[in-house]
């Protein structure tokens, strides 16, 4: 059983992961989603809590065709210790797809395989540009899946969004 793993803050998720996961679902039996950053949400820069960050992320996976498990990681503030951590919290695995150096760097000094797989758009496709959409009143819904649209009209994330934005 091959088991790939694959983390992000996912706030939002977009188009960006999907194609990534898309591609990892071709190499691998099986998919462990980390939803890095667990315990952060309502902020600027992490909107959404982890529960909503799995909904968003499983109903756009819904029909991938290959199994997954996604699974919130805290942050604990220990490079040192962050692979062992995550290894306590998921299925094992063998490989891990990243492209952000540190995580490269921690997995392979804990003698995991690591591949980074090629940024799709990424001018574009990135968590940060969607949020700054979102508060500018800007077009984001094209650079999420239309399951993220329904997820963040549910919850009324950009309200919120632009709600915590504001000084008080
Ligand atoms: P933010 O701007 O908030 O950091 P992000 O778009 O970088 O958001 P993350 O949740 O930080 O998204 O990233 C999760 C993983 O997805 C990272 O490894 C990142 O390199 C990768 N990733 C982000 N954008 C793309 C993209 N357009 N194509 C492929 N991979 C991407
Ligand atoms: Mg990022």
């Amino acid at each position: 059983m091959k088991r790939g793993f694959y983390i992000g803050r996912f706030q939002p998720y977009h188009n960006g992961h999907q194609s990534v996961l898309e591609r990892i679902a071709d190499e691998v039996d099986e998919i462990i989603i980390g939803v890095g950053s667990a315990q952060l949400s309502h902020t600027v820069d992490n909107p959404f809590t982890a529960g909503e960050r799995v909904l968003m992320i499983t109903r756009a996976l819904a029909s991938l065709g290959c199994p997954f498990y996604v699974i919130p990681i805290e942050d604990i503030k220990r490079n040192a210790l962050w692979v062992a951590h995550i290894r306590s919290m998921t299925p094992p695995f063998d490989l891990c797809y990243s492209s952000n150096p540190l995580v490269v760097q921690l997995f392979r000094e804990a003698g995991i395989n690591v591949q980074s797989p090629a940024m799709y758009e990424r001018d574009t496709h990135s968590g940060t540009e969607i949020r700054r959409r979102m508060l500018k009143g800007e077009p984001w819904k094209t650079l999420v899946p239309s399951a993220i649209v329904r997820v963040i009209r549910e919850i009324d994330g950009v309200s919120r969004l632009k709600e915590i934005a504001q000084g008080d």
